[in-house]
């Protein structure tokens, strides 16, 4: 399945909660593109800038990236893509994809949330520079100030949590990203589901339309 929405609308917490419940990877493009830069490998040394600014880095990279990750071995029984595909370009790819690899999508769900939500949410986010768990400094704060739960790492601020970037990702969001989420609607396989409220109720609420999927 595909989880899509704006940037901080919960898609990171939703899809690792998904993928302990479904046994199955969950897949997260900024994670993938972060660990890239912390590694300073030769691409995490030609996105660092991008990815700070909060602008998408090439179609070509990012597909190179998620087609070999999806042929690994634990995505054999499915899959949770986080943040992927994120443009035109990537949602036509990625269809071509799956059905060359005989795994096509049995959802995408939509995370609905307003853009004024959004900027408070990610100015107080904070992220385990270890695990990549994440925390709000205000409805999800750590027990031990700037220290992850479970590891003990410390936390720190996103690069691209700024005020100046977070715009700019709802610009690049709404600019790129809806005509993906116009591409799956007129398909049978998207599911709309406010984001807003808590975790909790979202993750029942996306449970239960994907009963309806399976059923
Ligand atoms: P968020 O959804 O909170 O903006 P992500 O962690 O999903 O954050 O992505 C962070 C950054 O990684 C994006 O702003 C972009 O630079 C890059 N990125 C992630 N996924 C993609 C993608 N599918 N295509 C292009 N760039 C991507």
């Amino acid at each position: 399945m595909v989880l899509i929405g704006p940037p901080g609308a919960g898609k990171g917490t939703q899809a690792s909660i998904l993928a302990a419940h479904y046994h199955i990877p969950h897949i997260s493009t900024g994670d993938m593109l972060r660990q890239e830069v912390k590694l300073s490998t030769t691409i995490g040394r030609q996105i660092k800038d991008c990815l700070a600014a909060g602008n998408l880095v090439s179609d070509s990279m990012i597909l190179g990236l998620v087609e070999m990750r999806l042929q690994q071995m634990d995505c054999r029984q499915g899959f949770i893509l986080d943040g992927f595909p994120r443009s035109q370009v990537q949602a036509e790819a990625t269809h071509a994809l799956l059905e060359r690899l005989a795994k096509p999508l049995t959802a995408v769900v939509q995370l609905i949330m307003p853009d004024e939500e959004i900027v408070t949410r990610l100015s107080f986010r904070r992220v385990c520079s270890e695990c990549t768990r994440t925390y709000h400094l205000l409805y999800n704060a750590p027990k031990t100030e700037d220290c992850c739960d479970v590891d003990g790492a410390p936390l720190i601020q996103r690069a691209d949590d700024t005020e100046n970037s977070i715009r700019n990702r709802l610009t690049v969001y709404h600019r790129q990203t809806e005509p993906v989420v116009e591409y799956y609607r007129r398909t049978p396989l998207l599911k709309e589901i406010s984001a807003e409220g808590e975790v909790n109720s979202i993750t029942q609420a996306i449970l239960s339309a994907l009963a309806k999927v399976a059923a």
